[in-house]
């Protein structure tokens, strides 16, 4: 039986307009756009919890919204508190990394 490691970034690196994350082991580097990963928080005030149903009002959400610090959670994923004020919203490592937008996750051709 094979099983993956859980995937872990190195170096989580804040900028005003998002995160750069690089993973563990291969080395790929992601950048996410701030207020789409704002807009993708999966927490209980963002989204309902039983049915999936979205909760949060994109129109709610500043343009120019920015990540504040970001704080490691249990190595499994990351809090971020931004700067419209929420910071209930945790994106587990498996999250962010099915949403990878490099070349290598999403097999785009050079
Ligand atoms: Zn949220
Ligand atoms: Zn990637």
């Amino acid at each position: 039986m094979k099983r993956r490691p859980p995937a872990m970034p190195h170096a989580v690196t804040r900028e005003d307009a998002g995160l750069r994350l690089s993973w563990a082991p291969d080395g790929h580097e992601a950048f996410y756009p701030a207020r789409e990963l704002r807009l993708a928080c999966r927490c209980a005030a963002c989204v309902e919890e039983m049915s999936g149903r979205p909760l949060l009002d994109p129109g709610s959400v500043p343009a120019d919204v920015r990540p504040l610090p970001v704080a490691l959670v249990g190595g499994y994923g990351l809090r971020i508190r931004w700067s419209d004020g929420h910071d209930t919203g945790i994106y587990t490592f498996e999250q962010l990394l099915a949403a990878c937008p490099c070349d290598a996750c999403t097999g785009a051709a050079e």
